[in-house]
């Protein structure tokens, strides 16, 4: 056995969708441990502890996110929800529970593969680092300087307003996870995500996309959910 694969634990009771993912993730250089339920998905976690979880919710136990809960009390462990539930309230509550990314079904094996991809890199971009003095935060052209409060794209500097630069530090900081809009307003803003803020932080967001050239319609280096929040994109999609 290969010792330095990546662990992934997927949680999901229907046999066909769980052999699939497996499979896939197996052929792409991870290690897949199963459960079909969340307390076979407690016993697996503690046992092997992985380093990524695909949860889905609709389990025959228990609520997926309790699960979700039981490992966020103690562990940043990241985890992609991967479900059928699709509304904007759905993803808002897993991620403000503390889910780094949410896939719906049906889904393209090659997308859940770049969430996955993009999750684990995220997780070496650890924002104790960027804290740190000399801390510095690369992404293809992209890159930040946080002592200097400086951005850079290729190497030509991209002025930004404070509010900008504090926006586009915390993403960097999460780079790979989905931000809702409230915990974005809550960090930057401190106030709780109403209609005004989020008109806000969409102006900036625009501002942004603009000032770091991105055209219409091109994701570039953030993703913004419509209804959900914004993503540092760690992949190219
Ligand atoms: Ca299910």
């Amino acid at each position: 056995m290969i010792k330095n694969k990546y662990k992934i634990l997927l949680v999901e009771d229907e046999s066909n969708i769980r052999n699939l993912v497996a499979t896939m993730l197996e052929t792409s250089g991870y290690q897949a441990l199963i459960a079909e339920s969340c307390s076979a998905a407690k016993t697996v976690y503690n046992s092997y502890l992985p380093d990524l979880i695909i949860l889905d919710l609709g389990l025959p136990d228990m609520d997926g996110m309790h699960f979700l809960e039981y490992v966020r009390r103690d562990s940043p462990t990241p985890i992609i929800v991967l479900s059928a539930r699709s509304t904007e309230k759905d993803k808002v509550t897993a991620l403000d529970m503390g889910a780094n990314d949410y896939v719906t079904k049906p889904f393209s094996s090659a997308e859940l593969l770049a969430r996955v991809r993009s999750v684990l890199r995220s997780n070496r971009y650890s924002s104790v680092e960027g804290r740190l003095p000399g801390g510095r935060f690369t992404l293809r052209d992209l890159e930040i300087d946080y002592d200097a409060r400086q951005v850079f794209i290729s190497g030509a500097e991209i002025k930004l307003t404070q509010t900008e630069y504090n926006i586009i530090a915390l993403l960097s900081e999460n780079c790979g996870k989905m931000m809702t809009y409230s915990a974005i307003i809550k960090a930057i803003w401190g106030g709780c995500a109403q209609d005004g803020s989020i008109k806000k932080l969409q102006v900036n967001m625009a501002n942004i996309r603009k000032k770091f050239g991105a055209k219409l319609g091109e994701s570039n280096y953030i993703i913004n959910e419509l209804g959900v929040g914004y993503r540092m994109n760690a992949e190219r999609e």
